[in-house]
């Protein structure tokens, strides 16, 4: 087991962490061992969260040296993995066993059990966030024994996404099936007028992962198109414009020479290099950004655009990019697509602390009407109030953390002040 007892940062270098202590054991039993022992312990995944929602009073604990143990079952329907394994390792290891993930986030780096905690998702009008193919999860309680919630469970629907207050996830099954193959296409200048009307809607529709880039100028800069293709197809066509914006021919390299996103020339591949943004055997970025998101209606999301807009000017000296997802609805208790489709708008900022931390509250006002779900890892100031407003459950997932923690050795800080109430 290795520790630090330094001063720790997330990946981003936006938070430092205030825990006195993190600890990575490298095996399940250490992990119990230490959960049992420890009077306060939060969980720690690959610490790609923007914000402190992973720290706490006590120590931290992080799963990530624990073996990955990837079993796949005999029916070939579902994965158990350890929690601190990332996807790209797990991604891989199905593709090689000829099984996939239903969808994956734009980085592949990030840890299975983190990733579902805060309810991360990829793209896809028809496609749930990552969080919804969990089958199981095993908690280390607070004795440091090992409580395992399958789907059908009472409580399944408060657990999955749980945000660390449920226990230290030790292992997560997932659902998976035979392995497909995706091209990805990249049209630019999408007018904004495309989103009138239904049009959000059939954009987000018109193929299995759609995303929609824009610096709020002119019009949507690119729209990066994932078609599933039909298995005994070789191939689809697709057309030179989509929704007013040009097919991107320029088959070679479409960003840099040295870019590090997944192949966007059209040709044909297996998911694991298509799905994600991000290429599974770079290092992606170097952490110098800041990441906000918001989730609301998709049916609504044409107008949630609309407002942001309007602060176009305010935004563009401190923006990298926006990027705009759908997600489909669930029924997880804290998901931020919880009862309904959802568009998510995404901004990855420049590191202008200042300046963005300004800004956000002003996103936040003209997003009001729409009653915007803030992505539980990224940044933003949405009070412990309107989240209270805008997640319906929230009262019973109090109930299910004051059941299973009734000590609240798994709360403390970020959760305690948003979403335990205490
Ligand atoms: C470059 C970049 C790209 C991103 N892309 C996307 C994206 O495409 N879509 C999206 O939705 N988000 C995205 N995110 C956000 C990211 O997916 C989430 O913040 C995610 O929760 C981070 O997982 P992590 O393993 O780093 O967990 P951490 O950030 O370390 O922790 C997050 C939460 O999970 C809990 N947790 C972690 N591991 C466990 C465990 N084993 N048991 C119990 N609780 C645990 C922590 O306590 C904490 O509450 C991105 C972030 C970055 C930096």
């Amino acid at each position: 087991m290795t520790f630090t007892a330094e001063r720790e940062q997330n990946w981003a270098g936006t938070h430092v962490y205030g825990a006195s202590r993190i600890l990575n054991p490298t095996s399940v039993d250490e992990l119990r061992t230490i959960v049992a022992a420890e009077p306060r312990v939060r969980a720690l995944g690959t610490r790609h969260s923007f914000n402190s929602v992973a720290d706490g009073p006590g120590v931290l604990v992080s799963p990530i040296d624990i073996p990955a143990d990837i079993v796949v079952s005999d029916d070939r329907t579902s994965v158990a993995v350890g929690a601190g394994t990332r996807y790209a390792v797990v991604a891989t290891e199905l593709e090689r066993q000829g099984l996939a993930l239903h969808n994956m986030g734009s980085l592949p780096h990030i840890s299975v059990g983190g990733a579902t905690a805060t309810g991360t998702h990829g793209s896809g009008a028809a496609n749930g966030s990552l969080a919804t193919s969990v089958r199981a999860l095993e908690f280390v309680t607070a004795d440091g024994s090992v409580r395992t919630v399958t789907r059908g469970d009472a409580d399944f629907a408060g657990s999955v996404i749980h945000l660390g207050a449920l226990g230290i996830v030790s292992r997560v099954t997932l659902d998976v099936e035979p392995s497909y193959r995706v091209r990805q296409d990249v049209y630019l200048g999408v007018p904004w007028s495309s989103l009138e009307g239904a049009g959000l809607r059939e954009i987000m529709s018109c193929a299995y992962s759609v995303s929609l880039f824009t610096v709020y100028g002119d019009d949507i800069t690119q729209m990066w198109v994932k078609t599933r293709i039909p298995e005994g197809v070789d191939d689809v066509e697709m057309p030179d414009e989509l929704f007013g914006g040009k097919h991107n021919d320029n088959r070679v390299a479409f960003v840099s020479e040295d870019d590090n996103t997944t192949p966007m020339d059209g040709s044909v591949g297996p998911w694991v290099d298509r799905l994600p943004h991000f290429r599974i055997d770079r290092n992606p970025s170097n952490g110098e950004e800041i990441q906000t998101e918001y989730f609301v209606s998709l049916d609504e999301g044409a107008a949630a655009i609309q407002a942001v807009r309007t602060l176009a000017a305010k935004i563009q000296p401190h923006l990298l990019v926006t990027e705009l997802r759908a997600v489909a609805g669930d029924d997880f208790w804290l998901s931020e697509t919880q009862g309904q489709d959802s568009l998510c708008i995404h901004f990855t900022w420049a590191k202008h602390v200042d300046e963005v931390a300004e800004l956000i509250p002003q996103i936040e006002e003209v997003l009001r009407p729409f009653t915007p779900r803030p992505h539980w890892g990224k940044v933003n100031t949405v009070s412990a109030s309107e989240l209270e407003e805008r997640y319906p459950r929230l009262g019973e997932f109090r109930a299910l953390v004051a059941k299973h923690d009734p000590d609240g050795k798994f709360s403390g800080g970020f959760l305690d002040e948003l979403v335990l109430g205490r």
